[in-house]
């Protein structure tokens, strides 16, 4: 990751470097902006930057044994952490057992958001943290002198995710740093951090990258066509790490069949193609049902949407709005609030384990007798 492969943030990537050129380096900085808007490839890139022995005003050189061990994320300078769970049998909460998974996910691109990582280390319902433990191992590393001479540089994904008495051991490191250290914190939710900590770093702020340039750098940095990429850009509002969820996942446009084709037959009661859409909406097991079912819930917001005139709030494919805008009539204030209820109570039952044919039939004849009623 260097500045050119930075999507957008422009401006930002040129300050940081001739803050570098010039030896203004904070030693605690905080890249902080909504998910998908970049701050830890920004980071990266700044850090890669500052370790690069021949960089150009425009970027790290790409050449150098430096950058070459940033190639694989192998830098012995380089240190991260970011929040984890404590392994099974393990003594201590670290993140070192988690260091090649996030070497791994990161390898991939840098554009990914909390949902990413937990099924990178595969955490299912575990609760995620930066203990204190890690702190001070922490402090630790960033104690020892630097393998190469030069800078040793923390990149701390989430620091929200500190607990108090973690955030005031990283206070002292923060407070005194050792000679030549560099901390830079990825936030995505500042406000929760701990205003002793936001009080004393330098704020960066990184935000949501303009539609038009998601849109570019989902086309030249990801390869995804142009069409794709200003369908899933307009949907997530530029949040690439949303985006490629959904261009990764391709499940969206299956979602939308199995929607427009299930709410045709609720509406006319054709029974023989609800049993069938049943099998289709039970094949993708637990996880596909409950993530049909809330996008059910939100087109079926978005039809009401358009309903009232706020067609501007409408965040919807082609495809999509062309449905939308024939099966808009049949959703009205006499039915929404029975029908959302329905989709997030059938959502309950898939999660507690229900049958999903048996949730999806009842759903449907319940559907239809809504939709029928006048509005
Ligand atoms: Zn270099």
């Amino acid at each position: 990751m260097r500045f050119q492969d930075v999507i957008g943030h422009h401006e930002l990537g040129a300050k940081l470097r001739a803050g570098a050129k010039a030896g203004r380096v904070a030693h605690a900085q905080l890249f902080h902006g909504p998910e998908g808007s970049g701050g830890i490839a920004l980071a990266l890139a700044y850090a890669r930057y500052l370790h690069c022995t021949q960089p150009t005003d425009d970027d790290s050189c790409g050449q150098c044994s430096s950058c070459k061990q940033y190639e694989v994320l192998q830098h012995p300078d380089l240190h991260w952490s970011f929040p984890f769970f404590k392994k099974d049998g393990t003594e201590q909460a670290l993140s070192q057992p988690f260091q090649s998974a996030w070497r791994e996910r990161l390898l991939k691109h840098a554009y990914f958001g909390q949902t990413e990582w937990l099924e990178s280390i595969a955490a299912d319902r575990k609760q995620l943290f930066i203990g204190v433990q890690e702190a001070m191992e922490l402090n630790r590393k960033l104690g020892l002198k630097a393998f190469a001479g030069g800078w040793k540089i923390l990149i701390l994904w989430l620091p929200e995710a500190m607990r108090v008495d973690t955030a005031n051991k990283m206070l002292k490191l923060i407070e005194e740093p050792t000679d030549r250290t560099v901390m830079l914190f990825v936030s995505e939710n500042s406000n929760q951090l701990l205003a002793t900590i936001r009080s004393r770093v330098q704020a960066i702020p990184v935000p949501r990258i303009e539609s038009n340039v998601a849109i570019q750098g989902l086309q030249l940095h990801f390869g995804i066509e142009e069409k794709r990429a200003k369908e899933t850009v307009r949907l997530t509002n530029g949040n690439l790490a949303e985006a490629l969820r959904i261009i990764e996942s391709g499940e969206s446009n299956d979602d939308h069949r199995l929607f427009t084709q299930w709410m045709r037959s609720c509406y006319v009661q054709d029974t023989v193609t609800m049993v069938e859409l049943a099998e289709d909406f039970a094949k993708p097991g637990r996880e596909g049902m409950k993530q049909f079912l809330r996008y059910a819930l939100r087109m079926i917001r978005e039809c009401i949407l358009g309903n009232y005139g706020a067609s501007s709030l409408i965040r919807l494919t082609e495809e999509e709005l062309e449905f939308a805008k024939k099966f808009a009539p049949f959703i009205h204030h006499g039915n929404l609030l029975e029908l959302c209820e329905l989709l997030e109570s059938a959502h309950r039952d898939i999660a507690g384990n229900v049958n999903g044919k048996i949730v999806f039939m009842d759903l449907s004849a319940r559907v239809n007798i809504l939709l029928r009623k006048a509005g």
